[in-house]
This record gives C-alpha cells, structure tokens and sequence, in this order.
C-alpha cells in the first residue's frame, strides 16, 4: 500500500492537533507532506521536528524566515501567505488535505484541494456555508472526494448507505442532527448576558477551538452545521431536524422511511471521524477509547428551545432563502464572536447582531468567488458598524 501524503491546513488548531495524533499512530500509512500555522509558531515547529514536512507554511514573513532559521538542521522548507497556503493544498504529491483553518480564512486553500481533486478531509464546515454551490461543482469539477470531519456529518455519512445519490432513492426519511445544547442549555435565560468568554468556552463534552466553542454555547454552531450538512447530503433544510443530546455520544442519526433510525455513537473524541475519513472505506485505530454504555447510562433528547438559541431559526432561515445570505450570517457571526471574545459585546447580542444584518441584507446569488467575498467582506462591515 502506497503512503498516502496529506497537508494539514491549520495544523496548530485543535482538528490539526487530534489530525497529527491519529497520524503519529500510522507511519506505515501517511507521511505528511505540509504543515501550516496564524500564529502558533513555537508549535508549528515542534510539529515539524516531530514530522519532517516538504513544507511549512506561517501566515507572515517575518515570522516564516526566523522559522526556515530555526529549522536550518532539517529539509523542511518554509513558506509565507495565502498563496502558499493553496499551493501546499493542491500540489501533485499531495493525496490528502485537512482542511482545518478556523474561519473564512480556510476558503481558498479549502476550495484549491478541492479544485485539484484531493480527498479533501472538511473540518472548515465555514467553506460549505460560505460558498456552498461554488465549493460543490469545485469538488464535482477536480473529482476530488469530499470527507465530513465535523462529527454529525461524519455520523450522518456512516449512517447513510454507500453510494447514495439522493435521499428518496436511499429511503431517507429524516436526518436528525443532535447538538449537546453546550454549557448554558439550563443557565436562566436572565443570567446570559453576564456570561464571560471562558464560561461559554467550557464546553461540557467538547475540547475544541474557541470560535467554535463560543458558536456551540450559542447553537449557531449547530445552525452552521444544518447548512453544512444541506450542502453535503444535497438536501434542503426540512429535511434536517435538530435534537438537542446534552451527553454528546449519538453523533447524529438517520431515519428510513420503513422507520428504522441508524446512529453513530461513540465517545466525544474528534480522532474518531479524522481516522474514519483518512482511512475510509477502511478502518484504523485512532486512539479513542471504548464507549462505556454502561457508564453512559442515560442518552437524553429533547427539542432545542429557539428562545435560548435564536441563532438556529437565523440559520434555517438563511438556509432556506438561499443565495448569499449564509455568507453574511456566517460573516456577521465572526465579528460577534471575535468581539465577544474580546469582552466587547454581551452573549446574547451575537444573534442579535446576526438578526440585524441579515433583516436589512439584499441577497444575492453568488457566482464566484470574489462574489462570495464581496458579500462575506459587506456583511462584516456591517456588523462592524452596528457593534
Ligand atoms: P482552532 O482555533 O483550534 O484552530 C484553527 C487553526 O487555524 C489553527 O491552526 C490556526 O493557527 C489556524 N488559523 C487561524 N486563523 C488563520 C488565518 N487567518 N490564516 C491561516 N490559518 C489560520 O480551531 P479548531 O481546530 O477547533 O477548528 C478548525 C475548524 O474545524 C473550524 O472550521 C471548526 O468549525 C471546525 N471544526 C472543529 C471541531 C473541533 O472539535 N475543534 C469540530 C468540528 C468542526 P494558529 O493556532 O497557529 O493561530
Ligand atoms: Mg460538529
């Protein structure tokens, strides 16, 4: 068996991190042909000395030559910027590609692995929300085989049946997408707009980046998520119900017309999809655990309360409408969080904030990519000016 080369888009990151694990665990089968980083450097570079990369890419200059001097003992050569962050995502050595940049910034090197047919690993459910239509006909366009990491898709993937090509042909009733409600599910609504950024961080299952920690604790997470997953499963958004499962071990399910209903289960580890994605149709070990049931005992459902989580209507509403108008709420949604994240704005003004934008948003369809930036950049300058 050939070892597969894969680049690691935002290798630094949480995803990156558990990616490199599951990596560490398979030298027989992957050898890493890039590495990139913002602003984690230090770590960046420990990570080379451990895998020995082609390439390392950092977002800055200055930052890229005292990292190739830091390096100078090993081949690994150092790159700087956007541009290279696509080139390392669609070089012709390259097999595979996590795409795990937080954040609009993942969308071109996303969508570069994507165009150059590679199997394209999606942690950046951001690309799909952004740029859904356009991302789509990219991977159609380089044949490239799009693998959900984001937990619940990857569970909705494991669930549907291999090959599938369209929900009534497969039988699909339903999917039911679950989210664990994050830390304030039970918080009196009262209390929300004293909640600190480390409180809404402090995911109750979860171990994941801050942004997306923030967007769990909001549900626009799980908003984000239902687009995500229209895109994927070529789907409309009634197709998509959301079950709130504060335990976060059903990872998602799928309900057939004969009434059967298949989950993905399994401990809150995300080494368990990265693995699954890397080595399907196979599987691999991944150093996750065994789920104990027994411990586990209770797996509770119940209906998300849109009063606590206006973020989820927001998203289903833009789902539906179409056009750009996931851009802008996925772009108004940066601005909050980040300002939330630096004490300037309460908890419950980010879909607030979010509201405000998109009542007042035209729309429009996007046809390329400097369309979808356009709209993406237009929607920020709004947040900007309301915050
Ligand atoms: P983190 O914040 O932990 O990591 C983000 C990564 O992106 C880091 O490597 C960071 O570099 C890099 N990065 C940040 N900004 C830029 C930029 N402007 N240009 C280039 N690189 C940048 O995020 P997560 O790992 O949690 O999430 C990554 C993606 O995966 C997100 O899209 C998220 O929605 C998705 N995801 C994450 C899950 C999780 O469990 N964490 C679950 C499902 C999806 P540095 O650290 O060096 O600054
Ligand atoms: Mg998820």
């Amino acid at each position: 068996m050939a070892i597969k080369q894969l680049t690691v888009l935002g290798a630094t990151g949480s995803i990156g991190v558990s990616t490199l694990d599951v990596v560490a665990r398979h030298p027989d089968r992957y050898s890493v042909f890039a590495l990139t980083c913002h602003s984690q450097v230090e770590l960046l570079a420990q990570q080379c000395r451990q895998f020995v990369p082609r390439y390392a890419v950092t977002s800055d200059k200055d930052q890229a030559t005292k990292l190739q001097q830091s390096l100078a003992d090993i081949p690994t050569e150092v790159l700087a910027g956007p541009q290279a962050l696509c080139d390392v995502a669609s070089a012709d050595e390259v097999d595979m590609v996590m795409a795990a940049i937080v954040g609009a910034a993942g969308l071109l090197p996303t969508l570069a692995a994507a165009e150059s047919g590679k199997r394209v690993l999606l942690a950046n459910k951001e690309s799909l929300v952004m740029a859904g239509n356009l991302f789509m006909q990219a991977v159609q366009r380089g044949g490239a085989e799009l693998l959900p990491i984001d937990s619940e898709h990857n569970a909705i993937f494991q669930c549907l049946p291999e090959g599938y090509d369209h929900f009534d042909r497969a039988g699909v009733r339903k999917i039911l997408l679950t989210g664990s409600g994050g830390p304030f599910r039970t918080t009196p609504l009262a209390e929300l707009s004293a909640v600190t950024p480390d409180q809404a961080c402090a995911h109750p299952n979860w171990s994941m980046g801050r942004k997306i920690s923030v967007d769990s604790a909001t549900m626009m997470n799980k908003g984000l998520e239902l687009i995500e997953a229209c895109w994927l499963f070529n789907v409309s958004p009634d197709w998509v119900e959301v079950v709130v499962h504060p335990q976060s071990v059903v990872h998602s399910m799928v309900e057939y017309v004969d009434g059967s209903v298949l989950a993905q289960l399994g401990n809150p580890d995300m080494r368990t999809p990265i693995a699954h994605a890397m080595a399907w149709p196979q599987r691999i070990e991944s150093g996750v655990s065994s789920l104990d049931m027994v411990a586990a005992a209770r797996l509770e459902f119940e209906v998300p309360d849109e009063q606590r989580f206006p973020s989820l209507r927001l998203a289903r509403q833009a789902a539906a409408a179409g056009k750009d108008l996931a851009a802008a709420l996925n772009a108004v949604n940066e601005v909050a969080v980040a300002a939330f994240l630096q004490g300037r704005l309460a908890f419950p003004r980010i879909a607030e904030l979010v509201d405000q934008v998109l009542q007042q948003w035209q729309g429009s369809e996007p046809n390329s990519i400097e369309a979808v930036q356009a709209s993406d950049q237009m929607a920020r300058q709004k947040a900007t000016e309301l915050l």
